[in-house]
């Protein structure tokens, strides 16, 4: 073999080489384009997500959106970015519910005062108005706290006005008090029936445990002390409660919010970086195999050139030793610069993962938020907003193909002679024992809620009519034999059970009415006693 074909074959072997290294390259920045395209999608997602939770969140997403112009997924935090979002897509549902809520508790109690006689014309005024710029629901709970604030204001002047006027003697009897007392020293007593469905609205606000437990301390010490002046300051304290367990709310959302925010932060500077460290390695490689190639057109060019095959060997020689550096250059550039891309994509795959700790602690938080929503403080049933889902859904999946889905209505018999005789405390034990006592005498699969004050509704899901009603009458004689004891007084209470089954053309109020309906005869024909209306 001679020189020139020797140095043709080196040639060719280069040329292979330099294929190989320009291919290798190609490879990286394809898996490179392709993380970028996920983690793009993922910020995309996120930005929508939590769109309108926070200004300065959705200005941070909008730049940073603004940066991204080609895409690139990250496969192995693609799991991660699915959990997030759907988390963060709670945390809007749940915001909402609380958000109906409160609208709901807030007309509510707008509205009783409302029904309140003998309130000056310009209070009633004012309450119109606030009750109807808050008709529709706002867009978040702390916008509350000011109408709430007004509609403490306004209880506080009917207070005011209506002891003024029981004072000259000129107030009627109130139309939802039958009894309205006085006390010896003519201390005028607050409506008790005003607040009892204070205390029982009260009761369904989902606070955190710490508040829950402050709320039923003074709701205690608002049905002990009812004159207008304590009644006043405990609804102060009241308001406090609520407002305090609204800035822990607001925190918590805050911190998540602000993490979320700098940990997008950190995010958006990594790819930036990145891509502009891609941008500048893009730079050198198209410069190191411009130059490679440049060489080897002039080594080609050299060969066809030369005149002697010494002059050929030196100058190849040499060409080849440039080449050679050439490439070792190429491929130290090609390790630093996969180093660099791994290591960012490391530091960015960590800061996700903090973010997802995070996420998961928000999460819980709003999830032990949703469940305390839909739990009754005092006796820990569902609540009425619970049983209104439940019972809706149970009638969607009845219409949808029918069961025998039941409703029951249960109201403890003369439970006003409790909380007279023997306090708000032991009318407060009577409603715990008493569902504690529901629920271990209906089967496991039975819905068991408490509907409002002393009221408590149960859903069965195919029940028979007469093993329903054995059950009802098994539940009923259960609380008769309860053994009460209140002052040294032994005392029996007992339950009048209206219960009906759905039927193929009832809607959610027809049947409650029905159900209701019973346990009004149940409390005609004597209490103590389950009838049925079919
Ligand atoms: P009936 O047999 O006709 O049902 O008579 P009743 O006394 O049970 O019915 P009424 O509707 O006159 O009174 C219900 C009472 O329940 C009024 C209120 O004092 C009491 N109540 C409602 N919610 C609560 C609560 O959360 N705690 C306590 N202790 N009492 C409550
Ligand atoms: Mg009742
Ligand atoms: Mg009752």
């Amino acid at each position: 073999m001679n020189d020139t074909s020797v140095a043709q074959k080196q040639l060719v072997t280069l040329k292979k080489k330099l294929d190989t290294a320009i291919e290798s390259r190609s490879l990286l920045e394809d898996d490179f384009n392709q993380q970028s395209s996920l983690l793009i999608q993922f910020i995309s997602k996120l930005t929508l997500i939590s769109k309108g939770m926070d200004i300065e969140l959705d200005n941070r997403l909008a730049q940073l959106r603004t940066l991204f112009t080609k895409s690139a997924p990250i496969s192995d935090i693609a799991e991660k970015i699915t959990i997030i979002s759907k988390l963060l897509q709670q945390h809007s549902v749940t915001n909402a519910k609380n958000i109906a809520h409160m609208h709901e508790q807030f007309n509510q109690a707008g509205q009783s005062l409302q029904q309140v006689n003998g309130l000056p014309d310009n209070l009633r005024r004012d309450l119109r108005a606030l009750l109807a710029e808050t008709k529709e629901s706002k867009d978040a709970l702390i916008q509350y706290i000011p109408l709430l604030s007004q509609l403490l204001t306004f209880y506080d002047l009917a207070l005011k006005s209506k002891s003024t006027l029981s004072s000259k003697g000129l107030l009627q009897p109130p139309a939802i008090t039958p009894t309205a007392t006085k006390l010896t020293n003519n201390e005028d007593l607050f409506d008790t029936s005003l607040l009892e469905k204070i205390s029982q609205s009260l009761s369904s606000l989902p606070l955190s445990k710490k508040h829950t437990n402050d709320l039923l301390a003074i709701k205690k010490k608002l049905m002990a002390d009812q004159s207008s002046d304590a009644v006043l300051r405990h609804l102060i304290e009241i308001f406090d409660v609520i407002v305090a367990d609204f800035k822990d709310e607001q925190n918590s959302a805050k911190n998540f919010l602000t993490h979320l925010s700098a940990t997008l932060t950190t995010v958006q500077t990594a790819v930036k970086e990145t891509i502009d460290s891609h941008d500048s390695s893009q730079v050198t490689h198209e410069k190191i195999n411009k130059k490679l190639q440049a060489q080897i057109t002039d080594m080609t060019g050299s060969v066809e050139k030369a005149l002697s095959l010494n002059e050929v060997k030196e100058d190849i020689n040499e060409k080849l030793q440039f080449i050679t550096k050439t490439l070792e250059q190429k491929s130290k550039f090609e390790q630093y610069s996969q180093k660099q891309l791994s290591d960012k994509l490391k530091e960015m795959s960590l800061k996700v993962e903090i973010l997802e700790k995070q996420s998961k602690v928000f999460e819980e938080s709003l999830a032990l938020q949703h469940q305390k929503s839909m739990q009754d403080a005092l006796t820990k049933l569902a609540n009425r907003a619970a049983f209104d889902d439940y019972f809706s859904k149970a009638m969607i999946r009845f219409h949808h193909k029918p069961f025998g889905l039941a409703l029951v209505v249960i109201d403890i018999d003369d439970f006003k002679n409790i909380n007279d005789t023997y306090g708000h405390t032991a009318g407060d034990k009577t409603l715990q024992v008493i569902a504690n006592t529901i629920v271990k005498n209906v089967a496991k699969d039975v819905f068991v809620g408490r509907y409002g004050g002393e009221e408590f509704v149960l859903i069965y899901s195919n029940e028979p009519k007469e093993s329903l009603l054995t059950e009802l009458n098994g539940l009923n004689n259960a609380v008769a034999r309860l053994p009460f004891k209140f002052k040294d007084n032994k005392v029996s209470i007992t339950l009048s059970i209206g219960a009906t089954h759905i039927q193929t053309d009832d809607n959610i109020d027809l049947a409650f009415e029905r159900a209701d309906q019973a346990m009004y005869k149940a409390k005609r024909e004597g209490k103590n006693q389950v009838i049925y209306f079919p």
